[in-house]
């Protein structure tokens, strides 16, 4: 198969649909390609399609800034955080005024690493419900989708000249104008890895074939909050702002001494948890129906007066889940003076192309997806 478009998009997550979107309305034709579902990717599992927004009393976008300075520890590139920051509440507005999504805001708690409760969330399920609504308008505004193809190189002759790949056992060959590789993370080289299958890492290993620079690819970011017995389930951060503790085999609370306990920022709490050896998760101070409304299956068990221990396993912890669960690196332009053109134009939580990247050494809680869904980055 041969096709072409003047905007060839690779990816099918959320921060392809905005690029692709963005370059349709600006009046270009749009081939969107992905090896798995258009709306699907790592955007598609997250919980309550999760967003970051400023609608706090006494929030600002400044304080959103140096939160997430102060979190990346100042080696984020700070021109793209103080885009994200000015710009996530348009951002999440146009999800319900441009995508009819209608989004939520929790007023009371701050996740980690926010000095203010800023998490807004799409109702009902997974980020399925803003990806499929985005994906619906994509195809009413005339942009194609073609899945379920795997992109394995550029074309490139002077110029990045679009993409090859294979679907259904056959070579498909899409000319572009311009090519855009918003592939997602690397979750499917790991052995564990709460990423779906199709979000392997490939558009990195492509970028940087053809010159990009790849920069602080070390950081990879693990969820912690993973409970292993005797069930085995994510649970949600809130439950932490509800009482919930995480105590060592001693009994102790390991997280006393920092100012926001189990609420900092992941990399920290990943990081004493791995110190510790055996975490244990005590609910003894959460109301039951906190519990129930934060995890219902959990709550079930406590209800039933299961009395064993609630182990979270921090080696087990460290190895799920890259991609905020997240790879919080990316492909930059630094470069630029050695490669030209459209090879740049790459996009998504994860990269980094304008000059460096947003998340610095920690990916905040809810921010990844506001991010990817950045017009900014889409134009
Ligand atoms: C369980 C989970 C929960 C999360 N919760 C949150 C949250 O609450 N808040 C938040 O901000 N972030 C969260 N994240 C992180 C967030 O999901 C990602 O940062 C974001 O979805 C990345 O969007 P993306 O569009 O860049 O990539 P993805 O949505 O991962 O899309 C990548 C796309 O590229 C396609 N692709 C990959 N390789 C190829 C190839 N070779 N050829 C063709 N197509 C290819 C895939 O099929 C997929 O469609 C969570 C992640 C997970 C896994």
């Amino acid at each position: 198969m041969k096709c072409d478009a003047d905007v060839l998009v690779i990816g099918g997550g959320q921060a392809a649909l905005r690029s692709a979107i963005e370059a349709r309305e600006l009046g270009a034709s749009v081939i969107i390609v992905t090896k798995g579902k258009a709306g699907g990717g790592g955007s598609s599992v997250i919980s309550d399609g999760v967003h970051s927004a400023i609608f706090s009393q006494g929030d600002s976008p400044e304080s959103f800034y140096e939160d997430m300075m102060r979190g990346g520890k100042g080696i984020n590139d700070s021109c793209l955080v103080r885009i994200l920051a000015e710009e996530c509440t348009v951002r999440v507005k146009e999800l319900s005024e441009k995508f009819g999504i209608e989004t939520y805001n929790e007023k009371v708690v701050a996740t980690p690493g926010h000095s203010y409760p800023r998490r807004c969330y799409a109702d009902n399920g997974t980020g399925k419900t803003v990806t499929l609504k985005m994906r619906e308008y994509a195809e009413q505004i005339g942009i194609t989708c073609i899945e379920n193809t795997w992109i394995v190189d550029l074309i490139r002759n002077d110029r990045i000249e679009g993409a090859i790949g294979i679907h259904d056992h056959d070579w498909v060959q899409i000319f572009a104008g311009s090519t855009i590789l918003a592939t997602g993370g690397i979750g499917g080289l790991y052995e564990q890895s709460d990423n779906p299958i199709d979000v392997s890492g490939e558009g990195i290993g492509i970028a940087w074939r053809h010159g990009a620079f790849l920069q602080d690819m070390e950081f990879i970011q693990f969820y912690p909050y993973r409970l292993i017995e005797p069930i085995n389930i994510d649970l949600f951060t809130k439950i932490f702002a509800k009482g919930a503790k995480m105590l060592n085999a001693a009994g102790e609370r390991f997280m006393e001494a920092f100012p926001r306990k189990e609420m900092e920022t992941r990399d920290v709490l990943c990081y004493e948890m791995y110190k510790q050896g055996l975490v244990y998760l005590d609910l003894g101070e959460v109301n039951p129906t906190e519990l129930n409304a934060s995890s219902p299956k959990l709550a079930g068990l406590m209800k039933k007066g299961y009395k064993g221990p609630l182990r979270i396993e921090p080696e087990r912890s460290r190895q799920i889940d890259p991609d905020e669960n997240l790879v919080r690196s990316g492909s930059s332009d630094r470069r630029n003076d050695q490669v030209q053109g459209p090879e740049r134009q790459l996009s998504g939580p994860e990269r980094r192309h304008q000059v460096r990247h947003g998340h610095g050494a920690s990916a905040f809680y809810a921010r990844s997806v506001s991010d990817g869904v950045g017009k900014y980055r889409a134009r």
